[in-house]
C-alpha cells in the first residue's frame, strides 16, 4: 500500500476510437478480496453488453478455474519487469509480496475506443489512482464486507488460500479500510441481490 506508481502525466490513447463512437467511461470496482466484487463484476458483464472488462496483468498462479487472458494475462516476474520498463501500466501494485497486479493501457483504451464502459476490480490503492488518472470519466466503488469475521468466512469458504495468504489478506483488510473515503461511492455488500440493484443504479445514474 505505501507504493503509488500511477503515472499521471501519460494519458495518450493507443490507438483511435472507432468513427462514430464515443469513448467509453471507467467504473472501478475496489474492495477488500472476499467482499464480492468480483462476483459483482461479474454480473455486470454476464447482463449488460455495453461493459468490458480491464483484464489485468499480474504475477501470482494461475488458479485451477482460471483462464490466461480472461481473469488475467499471467506473466512471470520478469515479463511483467519488462511491461514496466516499457511503460505499458497505467498503474501497478505490489499486492502481496512478491505478487504484482498492473493494469495495461493497451487493455484499456482498446475497449474505451470501442464505446464500452471499461469495468476494473483492482486493489483499494489502484482503484484511489485509476480514479485519480481518469478523473471525471471515472466512478470509483469501494464495495464494503458486512465485517471482518463475514469476511474471512467468506475467504476460507472459497478455498483458494492456504493458512498463509488467508492471514495476509485479512492483514490488508484492516488497511484497505481506512481508504473508503476516498472513493465516490461507497457500497456494503449484506445481501447479494441488493447490492446488484444498487451497483446497477449507481452506474445508470452515472453513465447516464
Ligand atoms: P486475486 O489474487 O484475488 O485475484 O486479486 C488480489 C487483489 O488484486 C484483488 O483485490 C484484485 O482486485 C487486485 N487486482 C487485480 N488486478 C489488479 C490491478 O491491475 N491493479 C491493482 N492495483 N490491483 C489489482
Amino acid at each position: 500500500m505505501d507504493n503509488t506508481h500511477t503515472k499521471q502525466n501519460n494519458a495518450h490513447p493507443i490507438s483511435n476510437p472507432k468513427p462514430g463512437a464515443k469513448q467509453g467511461k471507467v467504473i472501478i470496482f475496489s474492495a477488500p478480496s472476499g467482499s464480492g466484487k468480483t462476483t459483482i463484476v461479474q454480473h455486470l458483464l454476464k447482463n449488460y453488453d455495453q461493459f468490458g472488462f480491464s483484464v489485468s496483468a499480474c504475477t501470482r498462479e494461475k488458479r485451477a478455474f482460471e483462464v490466461d487472458g480472461k481473469d488475467y494475462h499471467f506473466l512471470t516476474v520478469d515479463e511483467f519487469e519488462k511491461k514496466k520498463a516499457a511503460d505499458e501500466f497505467v498503474e501497478w501494485e505490489k499486492v502481496y509480496e512478491g505478487k504484482y497486479y498492473g493494469t495495461l493501457k493497451s487493455e484499456v483504451q482498446g475497449l474505451r475506443n470501442t464505446g464500452k464502459h471499461v469495468l476494473f476490480d483492482v486493489d483499494v490503492q489502484g482503484g484511489i489512482n485509476l480514479k485519480q488518472y481518469y478523473q471525471q470519466d471515472a466512478l470509483s466503488i469501494f464495495v464494503e464486507v458486512p465485517s471482518e469475521e463475514e469476511l474471512a468466512k467468506r475467504l476460507r469458504s472459497r478455498k483458494t488460500e492456504t493458512e498463509e495468504s488467508l492471514k495476509q489478506r485479512l492483514a490488508k483488510v484492516k488497511e484497505e479500510m481506512r481508504f473508503k473515503d476516498q472513493f465516490d461511492k461507497v457500497v456494503t455488500n449484506h445481501v447479494l441481490d441488493k447490492t446488484l440493484k444498487e451497483v446497477e443504479k449507481i452506474i445508470k445514474d452515472f453513465i447516464g
